[in-house]
């Protein structure tokens, strides 16, 4: 393979995204509205992932989510001090680094952009739908804003194949329920038209982020990991208003016109490649080393696990099905099927684990997926570690030795002397 300085000039990327470059206005606007919220009457409702923040809108509430936030403190290089302020209050570094910096940011009573703190929550709000940290992550911020606290209980399924009526039914009652504690906690009456109106927003939203996904199996592929990962935060945070279907109606429009007119992300893409699992927010740019070989990210499950199809007739009822099918739920073999279906459509040469010590939910499956695809499919990964808020033990130029590896071993493949 050509030395670093050898190889092609062909890896060129396409500019940042204009649609991209909007987002700055569209978070400035959200924390506004979270600064302002208590002052106006609406709640601020502290939310896990894969909890329904639908229903925090149809109650004019403020959503927020502490991982989310995590993310931002780590891209603002803020984390690692917040995490060391917890560890200091007892809370283990093993501890999933999304909760300890977030503790951190509570203790310190400061926040990503300095000194203000994000508002503090009227109601907590979460479900071990996503993952079985947050309700005691929930109950620990229970303890300290003494606010109410709602865990909605999702039933376990192994994956969204074995989804049954009866788990679809439990949960959607469970929603029902929730309707009644919302309506206790903020005081105000449930609109069952309005929820019908969120979730037609939202689905809507989900439905151009799909379209967007779908556009990366273009050849090239039109828009960069790290574009993927930035413009997630509507469809985390603001997912039911119609500020996220504008967003996405004009990065889609963007992605098209790319597609349309052959700009790839990666000039002349030579590999293709899908990235397992959470970003390295400490450390984006990472993503955009391996164009540095001409290889392109143009698949991840991470991305999509935001997205859901809804049915505004039936609110309750297709919220309890999009909430139970989160990919991250399936076991090894069901996560593999995905990924066996997704690199036949999306043509890829091989698969990158980020190994997120801090998250064993979702690295303890790794391995097995990998040795399924490299069995099934023939396919190369390679996996490093890290952890994707706190660049503490992360080391970047042993992990860039790695890559370079990898698509050493790429290059022998694809492309025999
Ligand atoms: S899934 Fe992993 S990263 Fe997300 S909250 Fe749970 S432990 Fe943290």
């Amino acid at each position: 393979m050509e030395s670093k300085q050898e190889r092609p000039a062909a890896v060129g990327k396409a500019g940042r995204l204009v649609a991209a470059a909007a987002l700055g206005a569209l978070n400035e606007e959200y924390y506004q509205d979270l600064a302002n919220a208590k002052a106006e009457g609406r709640p601020v409702v502290w939310i896990t992932s894969m909890a329904p923040i639908e229903m925090v809108y149809a109650f004019d509430g403020v959503p927020f989510f502490p991982e989310n936030y995590a993310a931002l403190c780590s891209s603002r290089k803020v984390a690692s001090e917040f995490c060391q302020v917890a560890e200091t209050r007892g809370y283990s570094q093993d501890l999933c680094s999304y909760a300890l910096c977030m503790f951190g940011s509570i203790f310190e009573n400061r926040g990503a952009f300095g000194d203000d703190p994000v508002s503090a929550p009227d109601i907590l709000l979460a479900t071990e739908g996503a993952c079985s940290t947050h309700p005691k992550w929930w109950e620990a911020l229970q303890r300290h804003f003494n606010c109410p606290l709602i865990i909605v209980d999702a039933a376990y399924t192994v994956d969204s194949e074995s989804l049954s009526e009866h788990h679809k039914n439990y949960l959607s009652a469970r929603l029902r329920e929730l309707a009644y504690s919302m309506e206790k906690y903020t005081g105000k009456k449930f609109d069952e038209a309005k929820l019908r109106e969120v979730v037609a927003l939202s689905d809507q939203a989900s439905a151009l982020w799909d379209e967007i996904d779908d556009f990366r199996k273009a050849a090239p592929t039109p828009i960069s990991q790290i574009d993927v990962f930035t413009c997630l935060f509507p469809l985390v945070t603001l997912k039911g208003t119609k500020n996220a279907v504008t967003f996405y109606e004009q990065l889609r429009n963007e992605v098209r016109a790319r597609v349309e007119q052959g700009i790839g992300f990666v000039a002349e893409e030579r590999f293709r490649l899908i990235w397992d699992l959470f970003p390295v927010y400490h450390n984006m740019r990472l993503l955009n080393y391996f164009a540095e070989f001409g290889a392109a990210f143009v698949t991840d499950l991470y991305g999509n696990a935001f997205s859901g199809r809804l049915v505004a007739s039936d609110p309750f009822g297709s919220l309890a099905e999009r909430y139970l099918s989160f990919f991250m739920r399936s076991a090894s073999w069901g996560k593999a099927e995905i990924y066996k279906k997704r690199a036949r459509e999306y043509k890829v040469d091989g698969i990158v684990f980020h190994s997120n010590r801090c998250c064993r939910c979702f690295t303890a499956e790794q391995p097995d997926v990998g040795n399924i695809l490299r069995e099934k499919l023939g396919l190369p990964s390679l996996m490093f570690e890290g952890n994707m808020v706190d660049p503490r033990g992360y080391d970047d130029a042993q992990v860039k030795a790695r890559i370079e590896s990898f698509m050493e071993m790429l290059e022998a493949r694809k492309y025999p002397k």
